[in-house]
This record gives C-alpha cells, structure tokens and sequence, in this order.
C-alpha cells in the first residue's frame, strides 16, 4: 500500500536525536516555556524573516489571537467583517467567528484555489477591515494583487500560513507578506510537530507584546493580569522537536516540489485536471490535488490498485451543519472544487517507484 502520507516514516528519519533531546529534557526538569520556546521562536521568527515569532498551541489559536490582539489595540473590533475564501479549511473561519468578528466568503480563482482578488470588490462593505488569506495546498496567495486592495481599503492583511511554511514570493516568505501570519504545527503540516503546536509571526512589535501575553493568561509578569488571556503556550518539548525539524523543512519542501514536477510532467490522462504551478518557490505542495469529474471513482480506482488519496476537503464550510445560516448560500466554484478535488499521496518520504505507481495507475484509469 501507497500511504497518502507516512508520518512515522518521516518523523523516523529523526529519531535518535529526538530521544537524545527528551533525554536532556528530563534532566533539566523544565517543562512549559523555557529554553526551547525562546530558540524555536527566535529561529522561527529568522526563518521567515519576520522580527517577531510568539509560539501557541496549535494554528487555530495563532489566528484567534491575531485576531484578538487587533482588537485589544482597537484596530477591529466587534462585528468587523474579514474577507476569507470561502474554500478555506474551516479552522479559518473558526478563528474569526470565535474572535466575535463576520467572516465573509470569498470565492477562490478555480486555477489556484486561493481567494480571487477580482471578487472581493463586490464583497466590500463599510464593515469590512480584514482580509484572511489562506495560503491552500502550499501554494502562496495573490499576496500583491491583495496588498493592494488593502492598502486602497484599509484593511489588515493577515496570513494563514498553516499549509505554506517556507513558501517563497519574491525574496519573502509566508508569514512576512502581511500584517500577521498564524502557523500551524499540527504533526501533518510541512513543519509538523509531534503533536499540536502553533505560532504567530509579525513585524508589529505591539500586536507581538499582546500576544505574548494573551497566550499566557493575559499576563507578562507572573500573577499580574493586564488583559482577559487564554493558555495557549507553545509545548516545551514540542519546541524541542521543532528545533530539530525546522532545519530540515527547507530539503523537505524541495523534495515535495520534485515529486510535484513529476506528478505534472507523467500524469497525462486527459481526464485529469493538474494543479497550477508557476514552478517558482511560491509552491511547497503541502498537498497536491488534482480534480476530476467523476472523482470518488478515480478514488476507488487507486485504492484497488494500493495508492491512497485524500479529500480536502469534502465538505464546503457552507454546507456544514455548525454554519447552518449559510446552508443555502451558492458559492459556485467552491462546490465545484468540493465536488471534483483529489490529493495524491505527497510527503517528501515517498520514493521515485511509489511516484512512478501513482502516475502509472493514474494514466491507466478511464471512465
Ligand atoms: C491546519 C490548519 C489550521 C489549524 O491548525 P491547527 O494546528 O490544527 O489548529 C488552520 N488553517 C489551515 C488552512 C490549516 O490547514
């Protein structure tokens, strides 16, 4: 069997120094915010090219207190609406909804899957003060064309960059391009953790400073509580793992881009659309999905020849019960999208045969 994503593969490649670390981590009997934290975010926030990186608990949290810190410095407030594509995977819209702001549902250009910043002209209202642009499947967004409506409407441009770390615009890195950025770790991520972790990264040393404390129950000195917090610190010993991964995400991503190149070079069934890619560093293939119109078949097809492949994701934030106000709403391309998407099997794990077996099943594949 083909796995769509072998996690204890990749994690393996890791391991001794894993045990040396948890080794050392035991012995120094620190365990929440310590030495770890402080070289993940300062490596991290490197990474990226951002002055500040404040690790959280998982990337549901990072945009949560994005969100929130902009409304304690009274740059949002209550009943703001942020523009976000309405494609997205539903943690985005969570963020906002749990920040008390209105998300408003963009659809995304069908060739990138990111929000299409043609369309959001006739989304704008004067309650509009945010855009949230998901970086999907690893591909960067419209990040100038969005710049530019921004900065013409005055509105936060904020990052979920929770399926791009490393993805490169021009020099930039995701979670440089905006106002903001909310990272995941989630362990399936391109930089995954060994279980939940998450961080922010910005240039904006207030919304920084509020952040750090918001993650710490609203508390920069111990027992002194400045605002109304939450615990989402970022795990000691996940920080710990992450300092041995985060060297090793930039030859990740480039083997995820060589097995993209062959997936769009060897796939040639006509029935089959391909992903766009400019073949710029702007791509980490965090996924790789392909659409067809008859995809559940396409799907049993490579299960009966041992490839699995996954659905990201089936279900439209629209149409799912938690937003049933919405559940009649027509977002054309973003049912589409829902309808026909399949993710191939991706990690930079997979070997040059288990590739040729997908591309092979692929173009044998008819209906
Ligand atoms: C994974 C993900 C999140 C949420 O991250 P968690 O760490 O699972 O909370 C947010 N947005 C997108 C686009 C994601 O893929």
């Amino acid at each position: 069997m083909i796995h769509f994503l072998d996690l204890k593969k990749m994690n393996q490649t890791h391991e001794q120094q894993f045990e040396q670390k948890l080794k050392q981590f035991l012995a120094s009997g620190w365990y929440v915010l310590g030495k770890e934290t402080e070289k993940f975010e300062q490596d991290f926030a490197n990474y990226c090219g951002a002055e500040y990186a404040i690790g959280v608990a998982n990337g549901l949290d990072a945009l949560i207190l994005i969100l929130k810190g902009y409304i304690l410095l009274g740059k949002l407030k209550k009943g703001d609406e942020v523009l976000v594509p309405a494609n997205t995977y539903i943690a985005s819209i969570l963020a906002i909804l749990q920040a008390e702001l209105i998300p408003v549902l963009v659809e995304p250009d069908i060739n990138t899957y990111n929000i299409d910043p043609k369309k959001i002209a006739e989304k704008l209202t004067s309650k509009s003060k945010a855009i949230l642009a998901v970086h999907l499947y690893g591909q960067l967004s419209d990040m100038p064309a969005l710049a530019k409506i921004a900065t013409e409407n005055k509105l936060l441009l904020i990052e979920d960059s929770a399926q791009s770390h490393g993805a490169i615009l021009v020099n930039k890195r995701s979670g440089n391009l905006g106002n903001a950025s909310g990272f995941s770790f989630y362990p399936s991520k391109n930089l995954g953790a060994l279980g939940d972790a998450g961080a922010v990264t910005t240039n904006d040393q207030e919304l920084a400073e509020v952040i750090t404390s918001l993650r710490n129950y609203g508390s920069e000195k111990k027992y002194h509580n400045q605002y109304i917090g939450i615990n989402s610190r970022l795990d000691e010993l996940q920080a710990a793992f992450l300092n041995i991964k985060l060297p090793t995400l930039d030859a990740d991503n480039l083997a995820r881009r060589t097995i993209a190149k062959r997936y769009l070079t060897e796939i040639n069934n006509p029935k089959i659309i391909l992903p766009f890619w400019d073949e710029s560093e702007n791509h980490v293939f965090h996924l790789f999905v392909i659409r067809t119109q008859n995809r559940d078949d396409l799907q049993s097809f490579l299960l009966e020849n041992q490839i699995q492949t996954m659905i990201h994701y089936p279900i439209a934030p629209h149409q799912q019960k938690a937003l049933s106000e919405w559940n009649n709403l027509n977002f054309p391309i973003t049912e589409q999208i829902h309808r026909e998407i399949l993710s191939l099997p991706m990690s930079p794990v997979l070997t040059n045969d288990e590739v040729s077996q997908v591309i092979e099943a692929i173009n044998k594949w008819t209906y």
